[in-house]
């Protein structure tokens, strides 16, 4: 450990935590209590550590960095009760983040970028390129300050905000692990979704962990010509390679893989593109995610209709696939990934 450097307190494991506590001169209990304060009270500062000597305070205020998340703004749908975070980093970058109430408990969508480099067209987020990765700390302060807003727990997580969380890979473990852990939030693995537009080698590695974690596949075609047109990383990843990587998450970990598919009029909502998704799919334990496209103003992509999108899930269906529409949340509040944070910066930028 560089002590040279600072150290990033909130983004420290259990292990971790209990080897720098060690590494300074103390007990291993002082680690147990320093975690509980960030990770499961949530303090916004360590002197709120009131069970910790004055001194050892001091010690680690000097010695250390403590990520809080600052709240920019938050929009509440009238909809549904959906709400959409703008938190501020302290770099000066923003990201966001979305609450979803189901009746099945809170879920909370967080961001793994600030920004994101893969370029898929119809999103918000890879429009300005990607700002920075984000550290654990910044992933767990998402929930933790969402958590103590609405003064509820948390009981599901979904890493499908801005940013590719795979090209963040390392972070994002380290983040997984602690959201996991007992000392922690303790949310079952289970409860968690991590979403990747496809990043072949990362998709396996995550496999041979064998976590419970469910995975998100953004598909969004059925063949690799068109999904090249939609997502500049399949000109990394063939289709074919993506897919035999899904059924390696899936013989590896016994977990179902979630399809994300976003429907765009006239773009991938054909009667070609569906018996494709059939071919393709057919026969496989799966789940598949419809999505309307919301449509950003930065491009000219519209929604399928109403009835093309229920006819392209029927066909799904009767082709033995598992085919749910994505209820839009919060369509009264900037909905699209990446959308608010992407006014906040334009508006920063014009001075407005
Ligand atoms: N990088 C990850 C997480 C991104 S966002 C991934 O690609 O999966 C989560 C999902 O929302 C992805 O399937 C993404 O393609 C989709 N998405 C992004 N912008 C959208 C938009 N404007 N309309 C519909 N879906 C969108």
């Amino acid at each position: 450990m560089d002590l040279t450097k600072k150290f990033d307190l909130k983004s420290a494991d259990y292990d971790s935590l209990c080897a720098y506590m060690a590494q300074i001169g103390e007990k291993k209990f002082r680690a147990t209590q320093i975690y509980e304060w960030m990770h499961v009270r949530h303090v916004t500062s360590i002197d709120e550590m009131t069970n910790l000597s004055k001194k050892l305070r001091e010690q680690l205020k000097e010695q250390c960095t403590f990520t809080v998340l600052k709240q920019l703004d938050v929009q509440i749908s009238k909809q549904d009760g959906t709400r959409k975070y703008l938190f501020g980093l302290a770099d000066g970058n923003v990201i966001e983040s979305v609450l979803m109430r189901y009746k099945h408990g809170n879920s909370v969508c967080i961001s793994s970028q600030a920004g994101c480099r893969m370029g898929c067209r119809f999103c918000a987020s890879t429009l300005d390129g990607l700002a920075r990765s984000l550290t654990p700390a910044e992933m767990l302060e998402q929930i933790y300050r969402i958590g103590c807003d609405i003064g509820e727990r948390i009981s599901n997580v979904v890493v499908m905000g801005s940013g590719e969380p795979l090209d963040n890979y390392d972070n994002l473990l380290v983040f997984i692990r602690m959201l996991t852990d007992t000392h922690g939030l303790n949310i079952s693995q289970r409860n968690l979704t991590v979403s990747t537009c496809g990043l072949v080698p990362r998709i396996r590695e995550l496999a041979d962990l064998k976590l419970q974690i469910t995975l998100a596949l953004s598909l969004h075609a059925s063949s690799q010509e068109k999904r090249k047109e939609l997502m500049p990383v399949a000109n990394k990843y063939e289709l074919a390679d993506v897919m035999a990587a899904c059924d390696y998450y899936f013989s590896q970990t016994g977990r179902r893989v979630t399809f994300e598919y976003s429907l765009v009029g006239g773009v991938n909502d054909t009667d070609a593109d569906v018996e494709g998704l059939c071919r393709m799919l057919k026969g496989k334990n799966c789940h598949i995610n419809l999505i309307p496209v919301n449509p950003i103003k930065e491009r000219d992509y519209v929604q399928s209709e109403r009835a093309v999108v229920e006819a392209f899930r029927q066909k799904l269906e009767k082709n033995g696939i598992n085919a749910t529409v994505r209820r839009e949340m919060g369509r009264d509040i900037d909905g699209a990934c990446g959308q608010l944070r992407k006014r906040h910066m334009d508006a920063a930028q014009t001075g407005t």
